[in-house]
């Protein structure tokens, strides 16, 4: 059975204390247990030595550079996040290919570096509204998972789980039909399955995200083959990320 996944991913907002209230709300606010999701909170890094000590639930960094060490000036490495309490890794996220240029071989040399350090991650995909109106959406993302991902050998690739993350729908407030996402998670599994195996693809997690909130949630979440959420702008306040949990259990 995998792993039902709920990831706040908190990009650049939230000033020191705001971020200590919000963990503290989730604390209070956002019911459940455990066993039945794995919360994992993609906080800003320089929070996270901070926040970690004051939750139970998972804690990530937003991003890393492969190395381990060196001359790689503002740069943060794997070791480094680990070593202030972070658990996870967030690898391939839209903004950090479109804005900061992050290639597919750079997204590679990531994942194996989470490999590495035996550190779960998770891998982003998803298309431009361009690529889907062109109708090679599904071709599109299977690529950029050949490109980055594809290469782990069957032991590997169970340390991630992947978000589909349809460009056009983060932080629009357009988000993907059900349709749409279970077409591309179906997808997407069924690439597990030909590269790997149906048991391996049956094991791997994969998230939506793209203006999930507590209105779309239920029905996105009840798709078969959507195993949680990667959400963003909904994860900013404590009541609605917890109204986004309630969905998923
Ligand atoms: C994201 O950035 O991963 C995301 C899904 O953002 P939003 O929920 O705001 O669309």
């Amino acid at each position: 059975m995998r792993k039902k996944i709920l990831a706040a991913n908190w990009k650049m907002n939230l000033l020191r204390d705001e971020a200590i209230q919000l963990i503290n709300d989730f604390n209070k606010e956002v019911e459940l247990s455990s066993n039945e999701i794995e919360v994992v909170v993609f906080s800003p890094s320089l929070y996270i030595s901070e926040i970690s000590q004051l939750t139970d639930f998972k804690i990530g960094a937003q991003n890393f550079y492969f190395e381990k060490n060196g001359a790689f000036t503002g740069e943060l490495s794997i070791p480094q996040v680990k070593s202030c309490g972070a658990s996870q890794l967030l690898i391939g996220h839209s903004e950090r290919r479109q804005i900061f240029g992050e290639s597919d071989d750079l997204l590679k040399r990531k994942v194996d570096a989470a490999v590495e350090s035996n550190t779960p991650f998770i891998f982003c995909c998803g298309e431009a509204l361009e690529t889907r109106d062109a109708e090679r959406h599904i071709e599109f993302v299977v690529n950029q998972l050949h490109a980055s991902l594809f290469h782990l050998d069957e032991k590997q690739i169970l340390l991630g789980a992947i978000a589909y993350e349809p460009i056009w729908a983060i932080g629009t407030g357009r988000t993907a039909s059900t349709e749409q996402a279970e077409e591309m998670h179906a997808a997407i599994r069924e690439s597990l399955s030909y590269v790997y195996s149906p048991s391996i693809a049956n094991q791997i997690s994969i998230l939506y995200g793209g203006s999930c909130n507590a209105k779309n949630a239920t029905e996105l979440f009840a798709c078969p083959n959507v195993d949680g959420g990667l959400i963003g702008g909904a994860s900013l306040q404590s009541e609605t990320f917890n109204q986004i949990a309630k969905a998923l259990i």
